[in-house]
């Protein structure tokens, strides 16, 4: 059989990486969309170090013509994809009184416009495939977190975006879920406590101390979740949202 061809996003490093390597374990050759080509380097060497095709592509997911011209070069590249993984994203932390417009807008433009863009762009090939895959990552943070209006209304959007292509896409073979990760061990992380000015091990003590496992958690957690999600025998499973948190959340 022929291997499938997966996409995900922001996979340069941390989760997406992550989830990247998981896929090519799973069978799945791999293109790896991020900012910037050149970052993507690295993950598509221990793809092929796998034995699988990788293939690196540099789009920003917010924009509708990269997104389109992306997705078209990885079909040429890898052959057309029946797997996707709508993992970028990015953080503008502040309370509500201080976040500006602009602040606000990016994080939904990342996570929202870029979850529907990089979908509406590739479910023409699961349609055609009848076969596909749509994992979204959302967060904890989509039932409220201090500090995250705009995270937690564009993961919560997610959340709503997932099962309504569930509803759509499911007759075509296709399923959507996604996967809110708690707190995980990423330079998204990083320059969190970076920018606050706190010690990170101590941010990491601190946020252990409310996660029952009593762990951060690792990237590789959340991949093993995706894998979950787009396993061939997972067809009848869709419109479902797993919490990777270590416990479980209201
Ligand atoms: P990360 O280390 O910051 O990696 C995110 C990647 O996405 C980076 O390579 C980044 O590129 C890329 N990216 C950002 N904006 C993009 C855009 N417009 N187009 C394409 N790529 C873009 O973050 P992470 O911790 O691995 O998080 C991955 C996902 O998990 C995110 O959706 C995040 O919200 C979610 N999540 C993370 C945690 C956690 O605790 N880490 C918890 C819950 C959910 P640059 O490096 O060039 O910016």
């Amino acid at each position: 059989m022929t291997a499938r061809v997966a996409i995900v996003t922001g996979a340069a490093r941390g989760i997406g990486a992550a989830i990247a390597l998981r896929l090519a374990q799973d069978g799945c050759d791999v293109a790896v969309v991020d900012l910037d080509e050149a970052s993507c380097g690295e993950t598509v060497a221990a793809i092929h170090a796998l034995g699988r095709r990788g293939y690196g592509v540099g789009a920003d997911v917010s924009d509708e013509a990269m997104v389109n011209s992306a997705v078209a070069r990885i079909s040429s590249e890898l052959g057309d994809p029946s797997i996707l993984v709508n993992n970028a994203g990015i953080l503008r932390n502040k309370t509500l009184a201080n976040m500006t417009l602009d602040d606000w807008q990016i994080v939904l433009n990342v996570h929202l416009n870029g979850a529907f863009l990089m979908t509406r762009a590739c479910q023409p090939f699961m349609r055609s495939a009848q076969w596909g895959r749509i994992v979204n990552i959302s967060s904890i943070a989509a039932v409220g977190f201090i500090g995250q209006a705009n995270y937690a209304a564009a993961k919560a959007g997610m959340v709503g975006f997932t099962k309504t292509i569930a509803l759509e896409l499911g007759r075509h073979g296709i399923t959507a879920n996604a996967v809110a990760p708690g707190f995980t061990v990423t330079e998204m992380t990083r320059a969190v406590a970076e920018r606050d000015g706190v010690d990170f091990d101590e941010m990491v003590t601190s946020m252990t101390r409310d996660i029952p496992v009593r762990r951060p958690g690792a990237p590789d957690d959340i991949a093993n979740a995706v894998s979950f999600f787009t396993d061939e025998r997972a067809g009848f499973v869709s419109g479902q949202v797993l919490y990777v948190a270590g416990g479980p959340i209201d």
